[in-house]
């Protein structure tokens, strides 16, 4: 007998027909006489939906009503898929975040659990309970209800999965695992077998949404087995492995690609280059809790004016402009800003990249090959970033991909 935490994404829960076939799922692993704790994101499209309705309302509501309001996505299909085990006269019950035990600080919409109290939960596992809990959501010390940021659902279900020290996290969701890069965007991506903590980590901060990346730090941290598979038909998943060594045999020089198309750029041109001009231009910008992402400041050639450069989440572009020519120009005593909205960021992730020189001359090559001009380049050990035109994304992807051996009918490797 083993302890499953289970959970179903929103398209996996998108229709009555949908989270009926998921309390067949969970039946069969009843059946088997597994115990099962199943969190459920909210049906597809609702929690836009929700913050649609918000912004026909109020345009600046606030957040702790935002996460009054998104957080009951979650509990309709917790609720729904209690009452369909229960025509398949399976025990279940469901419980909001706060009912079992899920605390988090009060940093609404973006909130962190801190603890969770597993008592109750363990209770009624061992009574013989389907525990089903509404992903994405806690409660604060003071009771207020929070939301753990886009795609919080898997880190429910990872971090009660560390809680109840659960033989297995399974993450169910529309694609069959995790694949070399989106398989929606690129036809040829191939399904990985396993994947490192550390790539994933690198993967989903980059873009890649199939696991918020909060889900991939506690799998991480508290060694949670984590496997991410299809809802809809049965297979192996892939497997997120704590070492590179467990991971898969072939050591490519490329695991994944990631792309995001959700950053701006920013440009001050003519600032003075002496010091303390970077920490004037981020500091306001950091004030205002804005969290700043690739940074390039040129060499100034003449040694007296340089540029910086950097990005912001696209969500954050028009208070950053804002901030930078009303704050900061006039604090530097000159500088002439240049905004882009229309930018991507293509990654190469892979911890084989770490012994290989020439990953990045081989990208740029790549890249030249197809007319794509490279705006912004950040490396780390594991990863090279560039920001492109926005129009060319999936161009790169496509042909980097391919380039890299990446490609489902290739063979791996230089
Ligand atoms: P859920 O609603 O189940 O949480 P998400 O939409 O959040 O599902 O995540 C699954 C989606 O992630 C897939 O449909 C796919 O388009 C996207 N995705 C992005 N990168 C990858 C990748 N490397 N492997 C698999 N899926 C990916
Ligand atoms: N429903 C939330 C969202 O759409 C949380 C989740 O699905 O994981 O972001
Ligand atoms: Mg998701």
């Amino acid at each position: 007998m083993a302890l499953y935490v289970q959970k179903f994404g929103g398209t996996s829960v998108g229709s009555v027909e949908r989270i009926k076939a998921v309390a067949e799922k969970v039946k069969r692993f009843r059946d088997e006489g597994h115990q099962v704790v199943v969190v459920v994101s909210a049906m597809s499209g609702e929690t836009n939906r929700l913050i649609d309705l918000a912004s026909q309302i109020n345009d600046e509501p606030t957040p702790r009503e935002m996460d009054m309001l998104v957080s009951t996505g979650e509990q309709v299909t917790s609720s729904l898929l209690a009452m369909a085990l229960h025509k398949l006269e399976v025990a279940a019950t469901s419980y909001t975040g706060g009912q079992v035990g899920i605390q988090t600080d009060s940093a609404y919409t973006r909130a962190r659990i801190q603890r969770i109290e597993t008592d109750d939960i363990q209770a009624d596992l061992d009574d013989g309970q389907v525990v089903v809990v509404a992903g994405f959501q806690g409660v604060d010390d003071e009771g207020n209800i929070t939301t753990l940021g886009r795609g919080g659902s898997d880190t429910t279900g990872v971090a009660l999965a560390a809680a109840l020290k659960a033989d297995e996290c399974q993450i169910y969701t529309d694609v069959d695992g995790v694949y070399t890069t989106d398989p929606r965007v690129c036809s040829k991506a191939r399904r990985l077998s396993s994947i490192t903590v550390e790539e994933m980590l690198e993967l989903a901060s980059l873009g890649s949404k199939v696991l918020q990346i909060r889900a991939v730090e506690f799998a991480g941290k508290y060694n949670v087995p984590l496997r991410v598979l299809s809802s809809f038909e049965d297979g192996p998943g892939t497997l997120i492995v704590a070492e590179e060594e467990e991971a898969s045999m072939e050591e490519p020089l490329i695991s994944g690609i990631a792309f995001t198309s959700s950053e701006a750029k920013l440009t001050l041109l003519n600032t003075p280059d002496v010091p303390g001009v970077a920490s004037k231009i981020l500091g306001p910008i950091a004030d205002a809790n804005i969290e700043i992402d690739m940074i390039v400041q040129n060499v100034a050639p003449a040694g007296d004016y340089t540029d910086f450069t950097f990005t912001v989440a696209k969500s954050d572009f028009k208070q950053t402009h804002s901030i930078l020519q009303d704050q900061v120009i006039p604090a530097l005593g000159g500088g002439e800003l240049r905004g882009d909205e229309n930018i991507a960021k293509v990654s190469l992730v892979g911890v084989g990249m770490r012994s290989h020189a020439g990953v990045a001359s081989k990208m740029f090559r790549v890249l030249a090959e197809e007319n794509i001009n490279i705006r912004m380049v950040s490396t780390s050990e594991i990863k090279i970033s560039v920001v492109i035109d926005e129009k060319q994304m999936e161009l790169a992807v496509r042909a980097l991909h391919t380039a890299f051996g990446l490609d489902k009918d290739s063979i791996q490797g230089e």
